[in-house]
């Protein structure tokens, strides 16, 4: 991804500068992670690299595409097949079996056989006995595979992960980061925001972010 002076003001009133202008790449392959306060734009700075919201200036490639040059249509698709998203809260639907929580999020794939896949992507995560089960019926450590299968199921080349760790208590949340770094490992470009030091020092390259302003390094 390549972030050329970026930046996100949320209008208001009054206007919120959540993302100052900021310049960053990040390769194929690589471990970052993101540590910032709460209200410092982590979350604002992962909802715009993961395609959700639109910078307010700036621009955004990723894989080399300009964001800025893609339709609502096509900036979907690209986030569908490229980018997987991983959640504090795991935002599973309470009623759908974990193979059918999967399953769905490949609507926006476009790719065939999404009960296949999904049973798959569950076995990646160690959950290949869990594949009926409601979420209610999971633990937290499973419900977030879950979701992490769920990220996976469209094979994307990046995982932006919003405080994983942030519900789970320190042993499950270990088996979440093994997870993560496992998939990191396979090639998967991992970005991981976190308001924890010790889950930040995981990655390979830490930014900081505080009050809109991202920097290189921990501060
Ligand atoms: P973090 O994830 O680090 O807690 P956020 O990115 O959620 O921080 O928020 C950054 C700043 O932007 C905060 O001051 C927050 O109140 C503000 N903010 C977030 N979302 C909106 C929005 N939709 N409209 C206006 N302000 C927002
Ligand atoms: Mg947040």
């Amino acid at each position: 991804m390549e972030l050329q002076d970026v930046e996100l003001t949320y209008p208001g009133p009054p206007p919120v500068h959540a993302l100052h202008p900021c310049a960053l790449t990040v390769r194929q392959g690589e471990y970052v992670t993101v540590v910032g306060p709460s209200g410092s734009g982590k979350s604002t700075f992962l909802n715009v690299t993961g395609l959700l919201d639109r910078p307010t200036s700036g621009r955004y490639l990723l894989d080399g595409i300009d964001t800025g040059d893609l339709g609502d249509g096509d900036l979907t698709s690209l986030r569908g097949r490229r980018i997987g998203f991983v959640f504090q809260s795991f935002h599973l639907l309470p009623h759908r079996t974990a193979l059918e929580n999967v399953a769905l999020a490949m609507t926006y794939t476009a790719l065939p056989d999404s009960a296949r896949r999904a049973r798959s992507a569950l076995e990646q995560v160690g959950l290949a006995h869990r594949v009926n089960a409601l979420p209610t019926r999971l633990s937290g450590g499973e419900r977030q595979r879950v979701a992490i299968a769920r990220a996976l199921v469209g094979q994307p080349s990046l995982l932006l992960c919003d405080e994983p760790t942030g519900n789970l208590d320190s042993a499950t949340a270990e088996t979440v980061l093994a997870l993560i770094d496992q998939l990191h490992a396979d090639g998967i470009t991992i970005v991981l925001i976190t308001h924890d030091p010790q889950v930040a020092a995981r990655g390979q390259r830490t930014l900081s972010i505080r009050d809109g302003i991202l920097t290189e390094g921990t501060s």
